[in-house]
């Protein structure tokens, strides 16, 4: 029996049960159009079309970062069309890791889906590309992410359904206070402190006590920090986690620069805090090997090539008693959304990508009494909110 002939005869026993079970009351009509919907996307003549658009995120606020600043992010979003349904994603690309427009559009025109007649071989599909270069993670991440919107659509239903989680149980977001001048902050902070329940401050720099200072003048919410490998010596880091902790504190990510490992897992030892791996971490091959050596790991699709590898992290860094953390870059709510279908369960988030930026061409997740809530929507859950011009070229 060959494979397409296969597939009709599941379908058909599928909607034959549906039709058959007491409470499903249906119109002939009705019926057909099931049917109908269940086998036109097994049609074997149907490609995957997938088509691409740069876009240029604005910044509310400029961004900085030790003494780096910037008030835009390049993204481009991505489009897999099947059978007349479009699935969408995004590659993120702050410019300090190294991807580009003009790289991640390079990958994505050398990505051939002719090969796969089923959008829902989610597997295949990202093992394939995957293989195609070797890092482009943010590139691979946005065909990750369009695959998912369009393979759930198809199923019709969001991704926290399928993979058996309660959207609601997720931490609550962070939101981060910028470094600035103590009236910025206190001004920020003010504007912050009503919408989340934790906030985020960057240190590792000359400004970090002033900045708790400034924040706790205004606010007792209990704060997490990222160093993002700004402290270099290990006992001054640990006095500062003690000072920290006094402060109202709760982790700490990436103290250390990202291959000290010697000496951020001897930090580790000592902390008062779980100490979290963000820049040490990039793919599930990365985790086995930072146990013991951090408290827990920071997942971010862009880092990782997508939901697919993120949730396989998750389950992996659960499984060997770390703790896990959603992170993001600077995105639209499209990629936050697609994190927001997997961290149930996790610690800690930040998820705020979508809240710094003022041109957001998705709606989706949205932030509800501090945290990040899916959409009902299936999919990933979200819908441009303006009209963007995808092409293959
Ligand atoms: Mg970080």
């Amino acid at each position: 029996m060959d494979k397409e002939r296969r597939r009709f005869i599941r379908s058909a026993a599928i909607a034959a049960v549906a039709f058959a079970s007491p409470e499903f009351s249906i119109n002939s009509a009705a019926k057909n159009n099931m049917l109908f919907s269940i086998n036109k996307h097994h049609n074997s003549s149907s490609k995957m079309k997938l088509s691409w658009t740069p876009y240029n995120l604005q910044l509310k606020h400029t961004f900085t970062i030790s003494g780096f600043s910037r008030t835009t992010t390049p993204v481009v979003l991505t489009e897999i069309e099947y059978d007349g349904v479009v699935g969408y994603g995004e590659a993120s690309l702050p410019p300090y890791l190294g991807e580009s427009q003009a790289s991640v559009i390079d990958f994505l025109k050398r990505v051939d889906l002719s090969g796969f007649n089923d959008p829902t071989h989610i597997e295949d599909i990202v093992h394939y590309v995957d293989s195609i270069a070797i890092n482009n993670t943010a590139a691979k991440a946005s065909v990750d992410i369009a695959l998912h919107d369009l393979a759930g659509k198809i199923i019709g239903a969001p991704w926290y359904k399928m993979y058996g989680f309660d959207k609601r149980d997720v931490p609550d977001t962070t939101f981060t206070i910028g470094i600035d001048t103590d009236e910025v902050v206190r001004e920020k902070t003010i504007e912050a402190k009503d919408q989340f329940n934790i906030l985020k401050v960057k240190v590792g720099g000359p400004d970090d006590k002033r900045m708790i200072n400034a924040i706790r003048s205004v606010t007792d919410l209990p704060l997490s920090v990222d160093a993002n490998q700004g402290w270099t010596d290990r006992h001054e880091a640990l006095d500062m986690i003690y000072w920290l902790k006094e402060q109202g504190v709760v982790m700490v990510e990436q103290p250390m620069p990202k291959n000290d490992l010697d000496n951020i897992s001897r930090l580790t030892e000592m902390s008062p805090l779980p100490i979290f791996a963000d820049e040490s971490l990039q793919r599930l091959s990365d985790i086995e090997r930072l146990k013991g050596v951090f408290s827990g790991v920071n997942i971010k699709l862009m880092k990782c090539t997508g939901m697919h590898e993120a949730l396989k992290m998750r389950n992996m860094a659960k499984a060997l008693g770390m703790k896990v953390m959603m992170g993001c870059m600077t995105e639209t709510s499209c990629a936050i959304s697609a994190a927001s279908q997997l961290y149930s369960g996790m610690d800690f988030a930040d998820l705020d990508g979508a809240l710094l930026i003022g041109n957001d061409c998705f709606d989706g997740a949205k932030l509800e009494g501090g945290k990040i809530i899916a959409s009902d929507l299936p999919g990933i859950g979200v819908t441009p909110n303006r009209e963007l011009n995808f092409s293959h070229n």
